[in-house]
């Protein structure tokens, strides 16, 4: 079908070490029990708190971190499935060629002594991907490709702004030509025009080369704009994955109604903007996950049943997914007054 990333019960448990002796005293469970799919050509968002493992998530996808449990079945460019969970780090650096990351800061992401030619270039000479000359009009390209002037290929990124640096993040992941790119909190530190003009950048990129994103942010906004699905995390769990427009419309995780009532609505009836209930409480310590549903201890919907089952992501209405043992008889409101 047109899955290109099915990732399968992932799990990062890191152990807790404590006392004289560092003795392991438990486990931290920062990932747990997490499935998602991501079809070919989509913008799936993650959104959660800090804290809540999203971007966790993308680094074990793309085996940046080790996984301590589970799957992430990946449909090359060839048509063939591999399950990355299983490759050498040898085998994944092949395969990392069609998997790229893009990060939240400009500034300290990109190396300062390096030129524009050897910062975008770097990606196709560590795989041997052409020579001096081939990379040189390969990197001119991708120049333009993202909205800077090829003459800037030997300057050094220190002359450009936040915004054009993250233009040149995003041409040195676009280098060897991926078909998967995951962008953390990517325009998260710009000014809101600037964010605007390389999310404007990226969907256009994604038209252009067919690239499916991963978008992780904290910011629903963006999310509700850039998503074609949104999944929320909440201390490391998966509560509810939906369409973008179902989600923000009527979610069905009480926890997904909490993050939206956080956020100032404005008002339908006016131009006031109306407060809603805040978020309560903490997020709660990792180390030491509340039992059950690990939102019950701020959910005001939370019953016996929740503090003692944990409850399974299941699929519901229209297809769409969520962790909650009262999803059905709950009717919850959404960010659209
Ligand atoms: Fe709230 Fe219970 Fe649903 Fe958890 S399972 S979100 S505590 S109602
Ligand atoms: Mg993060």
């Amino acid at each position: 079908d047109d899955v290109l990333i099915s990732v399968r019960n992932l799990k990062k448990y890191f152990p807790v070490h404590a006392g004289w002796l560092r003795r392991e005293v438990g486990q931290v469970k920062a990932i747990d029990d997490v499935s998602l799919d991501i079809r070919k050509g989509e913008t799936l968002g993650l959104v959660g708190e800090s804290g809540s493992g999203k971007s966790t998530v993308a680094r074990l996808m793309l085996r940046a971190y080790s996984l301590t449990d589970g799957q992430i079945l990946f449909r090359q460019s060839d048509g063939s499935t591999i399950d990355l969970s299983q490759l050498s780090d040898r085998e994944m650096r092949a395969v990392r060629r069609e998997m790229q990351m893009i990060f939240q800061d400009p500034y300290s992401s990109l190396n300062p002594r390096m030129t524009l030619l050897e910062l975008v270039g770097e990606p196709m000479i560590i795989h041997g991907a052409g020579s001096q000359g081939e990379i040189r009009d390969r990197v001119a390209e991708l120049l333009q490709v993202v909205g800077l002037r090829p003459e800037f290929i030997n300057r050094y990124p220190h002359a450009f702004s936040g915004g054009q640096r993250q233009r040149i993040g995003i041409a040195r992941a676009l280098a060897l030509n991926p078909s998967f790119i995951a962008a953390d909190e990517a325009v998260s530190a710009l000014d809101v025009s600037v964010a605007a003009q390389n999310i404007n950048l990226l969907q256009d990129l994604q038209e252009k080369f067919g690239l499916t994103y991963l978008f992780i942010t904290h910011d629903l906004g963006m999310v509700e704009h850039i998503s074609d699905r949104v999944g929320v995390m909440y201390l490391g769990r998966l509560m509810e994955v939906a369409p973008t427009e179902q989600l923000f419309a009527k979610p069905l995780h009480p926890y997904t109604e909490a993050l939206m009532a956080a956020v100032p609505q404005p008002d339908p009836r006016g131009n006031r903007i109306r407060k809603r209930v805040p978020l309560k409480g903490e997020i709660a310590n990792a180390a030491n996950p509340p039992a059950g549903c690990a939102f019950h201890p701020r959910c005001p919907y939370a019953q016996a049943k929740c503090s003692a089952e944990v409850p399974a992501l299941r699929t519901v209405e229209g297809g769409r997914q969520v962790r909650c043992h009262f999803a059905e008889e709950l009717s919850l409101v959404g960010a659209v007054a």
